[in-house]
C-alpha cells in the first residue's frame, strides 16, 4: 500500500473562465480521514472528479494509491469508491439486488460474502429483501456506502455524506463512517460544509474557498492558529469604527452589514470595556465565539461558512419526489 493514498501537485481545473480548482497541493496519508470543508461552489466536488478521473486535469498531476490518475486511470478506478451526494440507488430493487447490480456493473465474481459482511455491518442484513423505496434516508445512505465498499477499494470519496439528514441520523452515520475507516482500513476523503462534521470525523482538514486551500491542518491546529475570540455586536445606533478600535484588547474591527465583528485577545477582558462604551438600551445583540473551525473559516475568508447560503436538502427532496410518484 502506498504511504500516501492521495497526492496532488498544483492540481488545477478550469471550466472556461471559471477556475474551479486552482493549483492545489494535497497529501492524504493512507488510513486517514481527510475533510474538504467549504461553501457551495468552493471546488470540493471538482477535486473528487479530478482524483477519480471523471474529469481531466487542466494543469498539475495527481496520484491515487500511488497511481497517476491520467496515466493509469483503470488502476485508479479499481481502487476507489465514490459515495455521491445524489441518490444512486434503484428504488424498485431490494438492498440485495442493488448490491447484485453493483457487482454486475463492476464485473465482480466473488461478491456475495462481502455483500453479506457489509449488510451485517450496516445493520441492513434483516432488510436485504426489502425494496429500497421502503428505506429511510439514513438506511439509504448506509446502503450507498455499502455499494461503494463492495469492490474493496483503498480509498472512498464521500461527497457531502450527511447533507439534509437530521442530527440523530447524521451522528449515527458518523459512527459508521469512522468504522469504515477503522474496521475496513479504507482511506476517506469527504467533503462537507458542516463544520461539526469535519471536526468530529477528520484527522486533517483543508478549508476551501474559490478553488484554493486557504488553511490546512488538524482540527486542533486550525483552531490554535486563531488565538483570538470573536465578538459580534449589533446596536441600534451607529458606533464609529475608530471608537471600537481604541478599546483595549480589540485587534481588528470588521463591519458585517449593520453589525460589527471584533477580533479580540480575550472576550472576558474586552467585553466589560466594550459595554462601558455603549448605552445598554442600544444593544441589540452581542455574541461571543471562542476559537472553533467556524472562527477559523471566518478568519481566513472574512465570511461565515453558511453566510448567504441556502443549503439544499437534496436527499429529502429526492425522497419526497420518489414518494410523490408512488
Ligand atoms: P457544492 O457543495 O455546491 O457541490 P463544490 O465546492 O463541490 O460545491 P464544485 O461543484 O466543485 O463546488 O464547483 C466549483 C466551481 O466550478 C463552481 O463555480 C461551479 O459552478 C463550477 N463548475 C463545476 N462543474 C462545472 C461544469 N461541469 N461546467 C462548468 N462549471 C462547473
Amino acid at each position: 500500500m502506498s504511504p500516501e493514498a492521495l497526492k496532488a501537485e498544483s492540481m488545477t481545473k478550469r471550466y472556461g473562465e471559471v477556475v474551479a480548482v486552482d493549483h492545489v497541493d494535497l497529501r492524504v496519508p493512507s488510513g486517514s480521514i481527510f475533510g474538504l470543508l467549504g461553501p457551495n461552489g468552493a471546488g470540493k466536488t471538482t477535486i473528487i472528479k479530478l482524483l477519480t478521473g471523471l474529469t481531466p486535469l487542466t494543469e498539475g498531476r495527481a496520484w491515487v494509491a500511488g497511481y497517476d490518475v491520467e496515466a493509469k486511470p483503470l488502476e485508479v478506478k479499481r481502487r476507489v469508491g465514490w459515495v455521491a451526494a445524489e441518490v444512486i440507488l434503484d428504488d424498485d430493487l431490494s438492498a440485495w439486488e442493488n448490491l447484485w447490480l453493483q457487482a454486475k456493473l463492476q464485473r465482480l465474481e466473488e461478491w456475495k460474502g462481502r455483500a453479506e459482511q457489509l449488510l451485517r455491518y450496516f445493520s441492513l442484513w434483516d432488510r436485504r429483501q426489502s425494496r429500497v423505496r421502503e428505506f429511510s434516508t439514513g438506511m439509504r445512505k448506509k446502503l450507498e456506502i455499502a455499494l461503494a465498499l463492495l469492490h474493496q477499494p483503498e480509498v472512498i470519496f464521500m461527497d457531502e455524506p450527511t447533507i439534509g439528514l437530521d442530527p440523530n441520523t447524521r451522528r449515527m452515520l458518523w459512527d459508521f463512517i469512522r468504522g469504515v475507516n477503522r474496521e475496513f482500513g479504507v482511506t476517506l476523503l469527504l467533503t462537507t460544509h458542516y463544520i461539526e462534521e469535519a471536526d468530529a470525523l477528520c484527522q486533517q482538514i483543508a478549508i476551501m474557498d474559490h478553488g484554493h486551500f486557504v488553511a490546512q491542518g488538524t482540527p486542533a491546529e486550525l483552531k490554535c492558529r486563531i488565538q483570538a475570540d470573536f465578538i459580534e455586536l449589533e446596536t441600534s445606533e451607529t458606533i464609529p469604527a475608530e471608537q471600537l478600535r481604541e478599546v483595549p484588547g480589540v485587534r481588528e474591527v470588521r463591519s458585517q452589514g449593520r453589525a460589527w465583528l471584533l477580533r479580540v485577545g480575550s472576550a472576558e477582558e474586552t467585553l466589560p470595556r466594550l459595554l462601558s462604551l455603549l448605552r445598554p438600551e442600544t444593544i441589540r445583540r452581542i455574541h461571543v465565539e471562542k476559537p472553533s473551525l467556524e472562527t477559523v473559516f471566518l478568519d481566513v475568508t472574512g465570511r461565515r461558512l453558511d453566510e448567504g447560503e441556502d443549503v439544499p436538502d437534496i436527499r429529502k427532496f429526492y425522497l419526497n419526489v420518489r414518494r410523490a410518484r408512488q
